[in-house]
């Protein structure tokens, strides 16, 4: 059935507050069709606003009976919660919330809900769970994906914390997803979760503040801006520091020219857990190289990623090229800084372009239990953030990042690993690893959503 001869009946049959908006010219339509990103932005037929779990599940039921195809959006910071004029958007964005038990810091949260409120409703109970660095990335859609956290070597990673979720199948289904009912599916939505349903609420683990190493629940952040002419020299104090798992350091190094003045550096964005007090001990072999900025202070943990609100914004071509490594290059990572200098002198729209290289001093924490989320091993990412805004440029930008990427992993696929959250091209078995693994995902996904309603990722 076509799409304008079946919404009528969806129409009659969601409760009044739902909304349907169907004309791409009306500011409405145009505030919900913004993304993160404009890559491959598309224009749905309809974008559909469900205010609860019930009528969420009449869309999915109609949507299946109609055979009408639809993509689900939480926060919108990723590329794929777009499709094209046949389908629709799902926006759950008339529908959040989140829950603390404030006994057990478990909190239960709801549709669109977006990570800095999922933070401070926790913090407020006294808790924190492992989250992004993006506040509003949508909470959900972060925990589906795997979810590296500045706190992964405390708590694990997003998927490792979620307990229990409420799913809406390809078919229409409800279902509550518990160790319990459907231990096979948990295993699947603990790190491949927008593969096998509308996930509509997840029940996720707190942990108490003091976990952070101190009373005041905070951590340390701080930053020291160098010439990148100094790449070399930061580069090799920081392998070290970088192996140095007697103190929680953790953070990103930045080959970026940030504004205002627009001067390309270094920028070492530093995280530390703990006590406070002891970070500059921690930094001590940075304030030693003299930075051109050093600076710091603790930060409560759910305001931590306030600085990066510019970041998080909608709008322009942005994409994360990220990479999972078991190593830091040094030789690799200057070669990136010419990179970096080469694609701002061609494409000087993409001054906002930042080659991240991102490390945990410490291990992630490994989970109790198996799941779709493999990653446990990996300390170091290369994390680049794409951002430039001329359409003309689109492909030359991503084949500088490609092989900026290609420069850090090296050819051995034993030394890298994609980051689901990052990545949904390249083969599977560089997100998924190990044949088991990818065996009883695919297994599953035939058994709940053969046609490939939700993607056709771990089918093919
Ligand atoms: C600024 C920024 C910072 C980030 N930082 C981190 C980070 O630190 N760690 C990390 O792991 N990732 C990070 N990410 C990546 C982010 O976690 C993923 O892109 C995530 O998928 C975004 O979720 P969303 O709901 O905002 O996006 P959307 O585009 O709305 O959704 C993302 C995907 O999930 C699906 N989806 C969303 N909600 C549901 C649902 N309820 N049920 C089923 N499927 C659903 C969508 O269909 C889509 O496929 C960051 C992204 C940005 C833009």
């Amino acid at each position: 059935m076509t799409l304008s001869k079946a919404l009528p009946e969806l129409r009659t049959a969601l409760t009044p507050s739902c909304e349907i908006l169907t004309d791409p010219s009306d500011a409405n339509f145009v505030e919900h069709l913004k993304r993160w990103t404009d890559i491959d932005l598309k224009t749905p037929g309809a974008i559909v606003l469900p205010t609860s779990e019930g009528d969420c599940q009449k869309i999915v039921k109609w949507a299946s009976k109609s055979s009408i195809s639809f993509v689900v959006k939480g926060g919108g910071h990723s590329e794929w919660s777009t499709i094209g004029t046949d389908g629709i958007i799902i926006d759950l964005s008339l529908y959040k919330g989140v829950v603390v038990d404030a006994a057990s810091g478990v909190a239960t949260i709801t549709g669109s809900i977006l990570s800095k409120e999922v933070a401070s409703a926790l913090a407020e109970a006294g808790y924190f769970t492992a989250l992004g660095n993006g506040n509003t990335v949508g909470a959900i859609g972060y925990f589906l994906g795997g979810g590296a956290s500045i706190t992964s070597s405390i708590t694990g990673f997003g998927s490792d914390q979620i307990i229990s979720a409420r799913v809406i199948t390809a078919k229409g289904e409800l279902l509550d997803v518990t160790e319990q009912s459907y231990p096979d599916l948990l295993y699947g939505i603990r790190g491949a979760g927008q593969f096998f349903g509308l996930i509509t609420q997840l029940v996720v683990k707190g942990h108490p503040l003091s976990a952070l190493g101190n009373d005041k629940g905070v951590i340390w952040a701080g930053s020291f801006v160098f010439p990148l002419a100094r790449a070399k020299e930061v580069a090799s104090v920081m392998k070290h520091l970088m192996d140095d798992d007697s103190h929680g350091t953790a953070g990103l190094m930045m080959i970026m020219a940030p504004p205002p003045a627009r001067n390309p550096c270094l920028v070492i964005a530093a995280r530390f857990t703990g006590n406070p007090d002891d970070a500059p001990k921690a930094y001590k072999v940075l304030y030693d190289l003299k930075p051109l900025v050093a600076q710091g202070a603790p930060v409560p943990i759910q305001n931590a990623s306030d600085g990066r609100e510019a970041l998080a914004a909608k709008g322009g071509f942005k994409r994360f090229g990220v990479v999972g490594l078991y190593r830091f290059d040094e030789e690799s990572f200057v070669k990136t800084v010419d990179m970096w200098k080469d694609l701002v002198a061609e494409c000087p729209d993409a001054i906002n372009t930042a080659f991240n290289f991102q490390w945990d001093a410490r291990p992630v924490k490994k989970p109790e239990f198996e799941s779709a989320m493999c990653l446990h091993d990996i300390r170091y990412w290369q994390n680049n953030l794409i951002w430039h805004t001329d359409p003309k440029n689109r492909a030359k930008v991503d084949e500088f990042n490609d092989k900026t990427i290609e420069i850090m992993r090296g050819e051995d696929v034993a030394n890298f690993a994609d980051f689901v959250n990052g990545t949904r091209v390249g083969p599977i078995h560089r997100r998924y690893k190990g044949e088991q693994r990818l065996a009883r995902l695919r297994s599953l996904k035939k058994k709940w959503d053969p046609t490939g309603v939700f993607t056709d990722q771990l089918l093919l």
